[in-house]
């Protein structure tokens, strides 16, 4: 499997065999560039693609499922402008959903919090900051996100989050570690809409029905205005091809909360 800890057994051992073969034969300079290219290459892309399973396993989704069960998810919330539109939404249509709110979120927007959890959604942890240097941060700062988002969380609704999806989907071994010791659930997904990049709601639908499968998790951000009428056209296809949506925890099965 392509995994960090495989990929550093296999370059530890091309890199000793480099040296070893470079005692009986003249091994270029270069050989060892190669490998350590290559483990920096699949490192980076293992890194910036939570679906490998590279440094930690996180739910993606729901592979061989037999029900039309998929499940929406919802980015760095909740927002004044959209959380609650996406609320209604979600109720006209009788669909649960999934919400990764950060902990500054959080903060200014308590009501929308137990609005959501109200209506039956789930919340999940989504850190603190959202800092753009959050893959930069050791396991303690990532522990202290995880956890100050938490305390936010338990004080509003009374119970502690299971689930935490970290910022940009991005892993690393800071990360793996620290939600071992928080003994968080990592999800991740498998159809990425990429609403916060394409202009057109035309073509982030396309993309996200192209892919639509039972057991499917798709990320959109309740951060932007054009998920809004993304998420209508997308729910009624939904409606219309007997689709539930339904949330992380149903979807697979899992505790959100401890
Ligand atoms: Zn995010």
């Amino acid at each position: 499997m392509l995994t960090f800890k495989n990929i550093n057994a296999i370059a530890i051992i091309l890199i000793i065999s480099l040296i070893i073969s470079d005692y009986y034969f003249n091994i270029p300079v270069v050989a060892y560039g190669i490998v350590v290219l290559l483990w920096l290459i699949i490192t980076t892309i293992g890194s910036f693609n939570i679906t490998w399973n590279y440094h930690l396993k996180a739910y993606n989704s729901k592979t061989n499922s037999k029900e039309k069960r998929i499940a929406i998810t919802f980015d760095d919330g909740p927002n004044s402008k959209f959380t609650t539109q996406i609320l209604e939404l979600l109720k006209t249509y009788n669909a649960k959903a999934t919400f990764f709110c950060t902990g500054k979120q959080i903060e200014q927007h308590a009501n929308i919090v137990k609005r959501i959890v109200n209506d039956g959604h789930t919340i999940g942890n989504h850190s603190y900051s959202h800092s753009p240097y959050f893959d930069f941060y050791g396991k303690r700062k990532v522990m202290a996100e995880i956890e100050k988002t938490n305390a936010l969380i338990e004080a509003l609704i009374g119970k502690k989050m299971n689930l935490f999806r970290p910022p940009y989907g991005v892993t690393n071994p800071s990360i793996s570690k620290a939600v071992k010791e928080t003994k968080h659930l990592v999800i991740g997904w498998n159809i990425r809409s990429l609403d916060t990049v394409k202009k057109n709601e035309q073509n982030i639908l396309n993309g996200i029905l192209r892919k639509i499968s039972p057991g499917a998790v798709i990320l959109l951000h309740d951060s932007k205005e054009i998920t809004i009428s993304v998420l209508e056209q997308l729910l009624l296809f939904l409606q219309q091809n007997d689709y539930q949506p339904t949330t992380i925890d149903a979807l697979f099965n899992i505790e959100a909360y401890a």
